[in-house]
């Protein structure tokens, strides 16, 4: 099947990591988001051994947060001996709650507050990644005044456009994500780093996109922030030990998208860095990179009971779940590929072309067009394969719709990792 962690047993049901997602769907209800925990390590693992064997020990994966959050996951990562990036207060609280190493953990995003940056040096969070100039002045300020030096990395845009889906490409110079080094304003803003008080510029990071499925988009990203790193070498006197790449290898979602080793392609990269590391004359950086969807995507899918299927004759054919837009929005965002199947009738023929909707009253709420499924009806379990990333994390309360809950398998076994929202919790700030 699309991933080797999942089968069809003999009842003709799809199975995840062994466990019958039928079984798992009459166990915790639906709409249901199932995580395979050994997939998870798995490729946690890959990362972690890749990096440290072709690009130096020191050099390593940080997990995306915002792909996924949630205390286990955290626990989970932690044990792996990963590291993680964080985008918001809210992620740093929950990865702080799960007790997770902070030190090993860097802080993202474009606008952070006074509170947030206070927040985060008084919990121990290890790295800054600073995007512009008055959140450098803010970083400064709070840590001088806690008696501190924080370790920063200033985010740049190299002015890449890898050939990916516009709104999820993020390294080119009209971003809204860090600062230009094509403008001259890097150099600049490096300047200026340099001479606050109170930061370490541990180095530079650059975020190119997301789904890139061949290293030569970061190789060429890598090429422009070596050189910049070089520049800064001659012109300042001050070499930076580190590179952080951003994130993250593609996933594969539908049968059409390639297949992709991530070992050969960190290997592949890794060899392209220590080349232009010799011809420019530098140290060969510590490298970073920020896996999110490559590290739990395909340890995930999502069951659903299909309510109805409707013809409209001459037309189109629905297929109505009882989840939707508000636990899984990238079709509604990005009309994002999905592999669909009938969790109860995994093996059967296709027979009907169905568009997949969610229950909400808003007519884009839809999880896919033109599936292939075999005769759906009331009752059948519907699995929405691949999506253990930016689902749970993206998920909202739209139509007042409780979240679903999130169950790990593991072993032959299931655990709730996250339980299922309540009517209760809807009304839980309501005045
Ligand atoms: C979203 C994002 C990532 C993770 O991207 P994936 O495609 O999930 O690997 C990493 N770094 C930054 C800065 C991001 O914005």
């Amino acid at each position: 099947m699309l991933h080797e962690n999942l089968s069809i047993n003999e009842k003709n049901h799809l199975e995840i990591a062994g466990v019958d997602t039928v079984s798992l769907a009459e166990k915790y209800g639906t709409p249901l988001y199932v995580m395979d925990e050994e997939r998870i390590r798995h490729n946690a693992r890959v990362y972690i051994n890749a990096m440290k064997k072709y690009m130096g020990e020191i050099s390593r994966p940080l997990f995306a947060s915002k792909a996924c959050c949630f205390k286990r996951l955290y626990s989970i990562i932690a044990e792996e001996g990963m590291a993680t990036d964080l985008v918001s207060p809210g992620e740093l609280y929950t990865a702080k709650m799960a007790g997770f190493p902070l030190e090993n953990s860097y802080f993202h995003g474009n606008n952070k507050t006074d509170a947030d940056i206070e927040f985060a040096i008084d919990s121990g969070v290890g790295h800054f990644i600073a995007d512009n100039r008055e959140e450098l002045d803010a970083i400064s300020r709070i840590a001088g005044e806690k008696g501190i030096c924080q370790k920063v990395i200033l985010r740049l845009t190299p002015g890449i456009d890898p050939h990916t889906q516009a709104k999820i490409s993020t390294g080119k110079v009209d971003s809204k994500f860090g600062t230009a080094i094509e403008t001259g304003q890097a150099m600049e803003i490096v300047k200026y780093t340099l001479s606050l008080a109170n930061i370490e510029l541990e180095g530079f990071h650059c975020h190119i996109g997301s789904q890139i499925f061949e290293y030569e988009s970061f190789s060429d990203a890598a090429e422009i922030m070596l050189r910049f790193i070089k520049a800064v070498k001659d012109e300042c006197g001050y070499e930076v030990p580190v590179l952080n790449l951003g994130g993250g290898f593609g996933v594969r979602y539908v049968e059409s998208d390639p297949q992709i080793d991530y070992e050969a392609n960190i290997k592949g990269l890794a060899g392209e860095i220590k080349k232009m590391c010799a011809e420019l004359g530098i140290n060969q950086p510590c490298i970073l990179m920020e896996p999110g969807r490559s590290i739990v995507a395909d340890s995930g899918l999502t069951l659903y009971t299909v309510g109805s299927v409707k013809t409209i004759t001459g037309y189109k054919s629905y297929v109505s779940i009882d989840g939707g837009m508000p636990d899984n929005p990238r079709y509604a965002l990005y009309e994002s590929d999905y592999s669909v199947l009938l969790a109860n009738k995994a093996a059967d023929k296709a027979e009907i072309t169905a568009t997949v909707a969610g229950r909400c009253c808003e007519s884009g709420d839809l999880i896919q067009e033109d599936v292939k499924l075999p005769k759906a009806q009331r009752g059948d379990t519907m699995a929405v394969l691949v999506t253990g990333a930016y689902n749970y994390s993206m998920a909202s309360n739209y139509n007042r719709l409780p979240r679903p809950a999130v169950v790990m398998v593991k072993d032959g076994e299931s655990y709730v990792a996250v339980r299922r929202e309540t009517y209760e919790d809807l009304c839980r700030n309501d005045m």
